[in-house]
């Protein structure tokens, strides 16, 4: 087996207006993502994706060069089972040989952000490649699934105090959810207007329920405090990115205040970073971005270190399908998974971009049997909202 081809795309799907939500990230009013298609000599084809917004809308013009101009040179040629002697030839970039040698890696200075942003769509794809030439599910190739269906949860919640239970309700009409994840931070502009919307949004949907906010990295330690006693009584079962990826031990200062479980990650990139979180305590639950973190390679790494620290998993999926499939199967395979993250936003780059319907039933999402990550392109809804980088 050996690559051929390498072919990123910048995806920009709009979403129309009446699904339009605003948040601290403003107007989301497009869908971005960098789509990666590799195909093999034999007619074998993997797709990827890699990520530099954690919202919907992003720009993703760079990272699309790098994967056609960069990184799509160095694995022409390359065996595409070779997934991670690949990814640390990315990560190490000119130095990889004498890395491999010395057994610990000598990473290249721009090791984060988009680099890693690049080597997750490669490696997402590489795995769908092989998975597809043995096939098997990726599950199988990573130790396999422990459950066929797995727990999900709706993860929207941007409407004001009064009108927030009803949009939650909403999310347990459409899937039958048992747990519930609403936005709070600076969108609201005061800790105190966010626990106001979470106090309604706990007395419309009852104890049993359960209730997950996420502030985006948008508080400071004082304010995130604040927030935790003013919630308190409200049995969160967790309090996602209270602040900045950048300010761990202040995240840690935030976990020890309070009895609310911290849940971080999405914002991390590699086994370094969450090491860094595991160790300085800061964070209860992980949340890698298969698409940023560094792909389901990483991302499973990320998954064993949590499980070495007692600590649980549940990957960031507000994603494309290849990112959201690849989540499923390592959700499927971690020890340290329980949960799955399913937008309820408008993702037209979920549901409109691959033939098969992604939906939750009583709250659950069946984990994919197919060969490989286990959907099928749409190449005609791909065409009309692509652009080459
Ligand atoms: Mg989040």
């Amino acid at each position: 087996m050996r690559i051929k081809s390498v072919q990123a795309w910048w995806v920009r799907v709009p979403i129309e207006v009446a699904k339009q939500h605003r948040s601290d990230f403003g107007q989301v009013t497009t869908f971005d993502a960098a789509i990666l298609r590799i195909e093999t000599v034999d007619g074998l084809v993997g797709w990827g994706e890699g990520k530099n917004a954690a919202g919907s809308a992003g720009s993703y013009g760079a990272l699309v060069h790098m994967l056609n101009h960069e990184i799509a040179p160095q694995l022409i040629g390359r065996d595409p089972a070779d997934i991670g002697i690949i990814w640390e030839m990315l990560y190490n970039g000119v130095r990889h040989e004498t890395a491999a040698h010395a057994g610990h890696a000598m990473p290249q200075l721009a090791r984060r952000g988009m680099s890693v942003a690049a080597i997750s769509a490669v490696d997402i794809a590489l795995w769908d490649i092989l998975g597809k030439s043995l096939g098997q599910p990726v599950w199988r190739l990573l130790g396999g699934r422990k459950v066929e269906r797995m727990q999900a949860y709706a993860s929207g919640g941007w409407a004001p105090a009064d009108a927030i239970g009803e949009q939650l309700k909403s999310y347990i009409a459409k899937g039958g959810f048992k747990a519930l994840k609403m936005r709070v931070g600076a969108m609201d502009g005061a800790p105190h207007v966010s626990a106001a919307r979470v106090r309604a949004a706990r007395q419309a949907i009852g104890p049993d329920v359960e209730l997950m906010v996420d502030a985006h990295g948008t508080y400071t330690v004082a304010e995130a405090k604040r927030f935790i006693g003013l919630t308190a009584d409200l049995d969160l079962a967790w309090f996602e990115e209270p602040l900045i990826a950048d300010d761990k031990s202040g995240m840690a200062e935030v976990r020890a205040s309070g009895s609310t479980p911290i849940a971080t990650g999405e914002s991390e990139a590699t086994r370094y970073a969450f090491r860094d979180l595991a160790v300085l305590k800061s964070a209860d639950i992980f949340q890698p971005d298969p698409a940023f973190c560094g792909g389901i390679s990483e991302a499973m790494k990320i998954g064993t270190i949590a499980s070495a620290f007692n600590l649980r998993f549940a990957p960031h999926l507000w994603a494309g399908a290849p990112c959201f499939f690849a989540g499923l199967h390592v959700c499927a395979a971690s020890p340290a998974s329980f949960i799955i993250e399913y937008s309820l936003g408008a993702n037209p780059m979920i549901h409109d971009l691959v033939e098969e319907t992604v939906e939750a039933k009583n709250g659950m999402i069946a984990i994919p049997e197919k060969p490989g990550l286990g959907f099928t392109i749409s190449e005609r809804f791909l065409e009309a909202h692509a652009q080459r980088g």
